[in-house]
């Protein structure tokens, strides 16, 4: 059995941690089908979309070009999804980036990213968030996709930078507020790391997180990065704020 395999069985029950069918890998098949049901989503920022395909009406709205050229999301934040993050974020159970990892790589739309060979980077936590949780779990989430790609039979290359940008502020809670406010909020906030600038140059970038709300991080870490030189930048994010919340 692979260590990685290993080491998640160890951290988690051996129930589903949905419905508690016994025994079960963290979510069973049965709830995968229930609950990650596939979507047609907005290329841009994974807003789900009641039509076949494009950019939802935001994205076509927005003033400037979208940053993040193509978002993939596997999963609508919502039952009992966004109880699982909260557990894979606050409760020390970065375990959770292995099924995490494996919903995403299910999606249609995540292997032709992969196939362009892309620089894996995680959206940055603050230095003190970092230190107060132990973990960032977008790292985690990359990690965990690399080393299913690394086993995957599309022999899928993957390459990782850790610190490809830094997150210089804390952003205030974002909770209530709209996309726009959130940008403001966000501005100045990621910035490429000077000692890896060189490595994302010319390079396709997929940033990755574990939820977006509205895309606003996203873009705007995706700015900071095309600053840097990267050539494009697209997004993988386990899960996406359903438009109605
Ligand atoms: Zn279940
Ligand atoms: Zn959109």
């Amino acid at each position: 059995m692979p260590a990685a395999r290993r080491t998640l069985l160890e951290s988690l029950p051996a129930t589903c941690q949905v419905c508690a069918a016994w025994p079960a890998q963290p979510v069973c098949p049965a709830c995968i089908e229930r609950f990650a049901l596939p979507r047609t989503r907005c290329r841009a920022c994974a807003a789900a979309l009641p039509y076949e395909s494009g950019l939802c009406g935001a994205c076509l709205t927005r003033p400037d070009a979208p940053a993040v050229e193509h978002c993939v999301a596997a999963v609508d934040y919502a039952y009992p999804w966004d109880g699982l993050i909260a557990r894979f974020k606050f409760q020390s159970e970065p375990g959770w980036a292995q099924p995490f990892a494996q919903r995403l790589l299910q999606v249609p739309q995540t292997l032709p990213l992969l196939q362009t060979r892309p620089l894996m980077v995680p959206i940055p936590l603050t230095a003190t968030r970092l230190g107060e949780r132990g973990y960032n779990q977008a790292w985690e989430l990359v990690k965990a996709l690399r080393a299913q790609c690394s086993r995957d039979t599309r022999a899928l290359p993957c390459d990782t930078l850790a610190d490809a940008l830094v997150r210089l502020g804390e952003t205030p809670d974002q909770h209530s507020l709209g996309r726009d406010a959130r940008l403001r909020n966000l501005r100045g906030v990621f910035a490429a790391h000077p000692a890896h600038a060189q490595r994302l140059v010319g390079r396709h970038v997929l940033l990755v997180d574990d939820v977006t709300t509205t895309g606003a991080t996203l873009h705007t870490a995706a700015q900071a990065l095309l600053q840097a030189g990267a050539a494009r930048v697209s997004a993988l994010v386990f899960a996406r704020t359903p438009p109605s919340r």
